[in-house]
Formats: structure tokens, C-alpha cells, sequence
């Protein structure tokens, strides 16, 4: 592969046009045509990851050869943070730090030194193998919290799933030193793929029952163009919760906050709650307010884009912080995204963004 094929998986539009429009007031939220404020920011420190799971960086298509985005392609700290700032001021509450793998990104702390000065709830996901030497470092800096990837107990299902040879008890010891750090509670995020790995659902409830983390089943999405994805390798959260609710039973509860993405369950025997986030069988873009700034400054407005607004051209350009600011309430003004709503077995084919790329 050389490095224009690389443009083919990640960027598979030409970028759309510039929007400018007015800033939010202070105080008023911006709002896009569908009336969605905007609320939450995912920053994708790097595409690269150490793992190759095979539902987001399955090896067929992110080889040894695969053209990574070299370095100075990169937004640097200092880039992310006068963003980030910027994103605030119109709104932004939540940011979270993801990738490819976040830990893999040189002087992560440092990067979140800075956003933590920010008014903000401060995040980071990640698959946990780099997690426990750096958990302590991350907290210091001022992470609120974390959410770890963990997709099976079972070694041989967890390499199945990871494609490496990473072990499952090197995740297990990043959960609790992110524990032990105060990064709690940790959320531990699994992706459901039938036929590979739901057989480790209720392993996994078993061992976080009790924990005082929180658990958490994803529906297998059709995110970007590599994966394969076939509908028939999803399992519904209705058939995760019925699976756990015949060996503990569940009970519902209400949702933290308005539009929060996990539909929330507790043990009726006090073990505990767990999650789910229906992201194929119930689609919940009605409340969806997230934006998503990928490694080398693109913007983003739904998980599934086809294309992104190129903000790195815009801060290397000479951008003054108004004409950043208005292109960010452009483009959140214009968006009118609702993919899940309207995915169909002809709609999954697309070519869109690679998760691993864009961030999850
Ligand atoms: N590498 C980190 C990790 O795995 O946590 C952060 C980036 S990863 C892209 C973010 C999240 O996206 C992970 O929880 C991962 O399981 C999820 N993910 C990736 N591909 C997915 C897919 N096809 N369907 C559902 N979730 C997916
Ligand atoms: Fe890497 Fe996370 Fe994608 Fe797995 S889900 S390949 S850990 S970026
Ligand atoms: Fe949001 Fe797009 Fe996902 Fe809908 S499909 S919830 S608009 S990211």
C-alpha cells in the first residue's frame, strides 16, 4: 500500500465546503438543524494502535505496510489544547481522549495537564494493556476517568478478538491500578460480536459483579470500511440483558443525565450496575452530541462521516481564534447526521471513516 491508498479507508470524500457562522451566545448552547446542543468532544491523539482487533484494525487491512499518518501530520498539544478551548466556550462539558490507542501517544500526560485547566469532565478509553504503568501519571495530571476495552476473560477468545499477543491479565491489572489511582469508577466497555466472543458475556459479568466497576456490552457497529461487518454478527442488548438477567436478575434504572448513550441495569441483589449501549437496534441519534476531532485535525460530526472539515489547515494557516470559532459553529449549525437511524443492509457497504482513526 502507498501512501495515497492510505486516504482511501480514512478520508473517502473530498472534504466538504467551510461553513462560518455566529458563535453561540455566551450562556446558549449551539445547536445543529436538529436541534442537538453540542456537549461532547472526542480528540484521537493517534491512529496507530498495539492492537488489531478485528472488528475496527483487522490485520488484512492494517498490515506491517499499512501508512500510518506521520508525525508532523499530527495536531501537536499545544494545537489540541487552543481548540479545546474554543470547543469549550461553544459548549463542549465532556472531552474524551481516545485513538487508535491513546497510551501509545509520547508525553500523554502532558496533553492532559493542559485540557484538565479546562472547565471540563476529562476522559480517556482505552484497551488497558499500557494501562497500569501509566495510570498514576494520568490521574497526577488531572483524568477524571477511564474507560477500558476488555472484549473476553477467556485467553484464547481474548486473542481472537485483539489478534495480538497482549495477555487478558495485563487489561485486568490497568483496571485496577486506574482503580487504585481514583480513576474510578472504571467503565469496562465490551464489544459483542456473535460467534466469537458472546460467549464471554456472562465470564465477564461474573468477574465485575461486585467490583464496583462498571461493565459495559456494545452492539457490533458497521464502523468504517475494513471490518466485514454483517448484521448477523450482532447481538442485541435486549439478548445480553436476558442472557444475564436468567443467571442474576436485572432491573432498570434511570439514565444519569438526559440523552446518556448507555441504558443503565443493576443487580437486584445488589451486585452492581452494568450497561449497555444499543448503538444498532436502538438508535439514539435524536440525543446525539458529539463531535469528533481525529488525529491530524479533522472534525467530524457523526461516528459514520464520510468526510471531515479540515481544522489543521485552518490553525496552520494563520486562523485567528474568531474565524476558528466560526468555523466550529458552522459546522455544528449545518449538521444534520442520524446514520443509525436510517442504517440499512445497503448502507453498511459505504465507505466511511475507520474507527481506529477517527476515534471511538
Ligand atoms: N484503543 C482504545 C480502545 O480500544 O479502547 C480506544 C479507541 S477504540 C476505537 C474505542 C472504542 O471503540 C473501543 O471501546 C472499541 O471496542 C470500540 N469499537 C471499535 N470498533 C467497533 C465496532 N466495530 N463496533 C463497536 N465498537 C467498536
Ligand atoms: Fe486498537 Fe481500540 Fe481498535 Fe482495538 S478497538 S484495534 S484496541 S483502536
Ligand atoms: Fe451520533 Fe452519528 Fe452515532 Fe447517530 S450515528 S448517534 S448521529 S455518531
Amino acid at each position: 500500500m502507498n501512501a495515497n491508498d492510505r486516504i482511501i479507508p480514512i478520508a473517502v470524500a473530498p472534504a466538504p465546503s467551510f461553513p462560518s457562522a455566529a458563535p453561540a451566545a455566551p450562556g446558549e448552547p449551539l445547536r445543529d438543524t436538529r436541534g442537538r446542543a453540542l456537549r461532547d468532544l472526542r480528540i484521537s491523539v493517534t491512529d496507530r494502535c498495539n492492537f488489531r482487533c478485528v472488528y475496527c484494525m483487522p490485520k488484512t487491512v492494517f498490515g506491517r505496510d499499512y501508512p500510518f499518518l506521520p508525525r508532523e501530520q499530527l495536531l501537536s498539544f499545544e494545537e489540541i489544547t487552543r481548540l479545546a478551548r474554543l470547543f469549550v466556550v461553544q459548549g463542549v462539558e465532556k472531552i474524551r481522549i481516545t485513538g487508535g490507542e491513546p497510551l501509545l501517544r509520547h508525553g500523554l500526560e502532558r496533553l492532559i495537564e493542559q485540557l484538565a485547566e479546562l472547565p471540563v469532565e476529562l476522559t480517556l478509553t482505552t484497551n488497558g494493556s499500557l494501562l497500569a504503568a501509566q495510570a498514576h501519571a494520568l490521574k497526577a495530571a488531572g483524568l477524571n476517568r477511564v474507560t477500558v476495552s476488555l472484549d473476553a476473560l477467556d485467553p484464547l477468545v481474548f486473542q481472537r478478538m485483539s489478534d495480538v499477543n497482549y495477555a487478558v491479565e495485563d487489561v485486568l491489572a490497568g483496571i485496577d491500578a486506574a482503580a487504585a489511582a481514583g480513576l474510578a469508577p472504571v467503565k469496562v466497555n465490551c464489544v459483542v460480536k456473535r460467534g466469537t466472543n458472546d460467549d464471554q458475556i456472562l465470564p465477564l459479568a461474573r468477574h465485575f459483579r461486585g467490583s464496583g466497576q462498571i461493565l459495559r456490552f456494545i452492539e457490533y457497529m458497521d464502523v468504517g470500511s475494513s471490518n466485514g461487518w454483517k448484521m448477523d454478527e450482532v447481538l442485541s442488548s435486549t439478548e445480553v440483558i436476558a442472557r444475564i438477567d436468567r443467571e442474576f436478575p436485572l432491573e432498570a434504572i434511570d439514565p444519569n443525565y438526559p440523552g446518556e448513550v448507555a441504558e443503565r441495569w443493576r443487580y437486584r441483589d445488589g451486585g452492581g450496575e452494568i450497561g449497555v449501549i444499543s448503538s444498532v437496534t436502538q438508535a439514539f441519534c435524536s440525543t446525539c452530541t458529539r463531535l469528533r476531532l481525529s488525529t491530524e485535525g479533522k472534525l467530524y460530526t457523526c461516528l459514520f462521516a464520510q468526510g471531515g472539515h479540515d481544522l489543521r489547515d485552518l490553525l496552520r494557516g494563520g486562523s485567528n481564534d474568531e474565524q476558528l470559532s466560526r468555523a466550529i459553529a458552522g459546522i455544528w449549525r449545518a449538521r444534520a447526521d442520524r446514520y443509525s437511524e436510517i442504517r440499512t443492509a445497503a448502507t453498511a457497504p459505504r465507505r466511511k471513516i475507520e474507527m481506529s482513526y477517527i476515534g471511538g
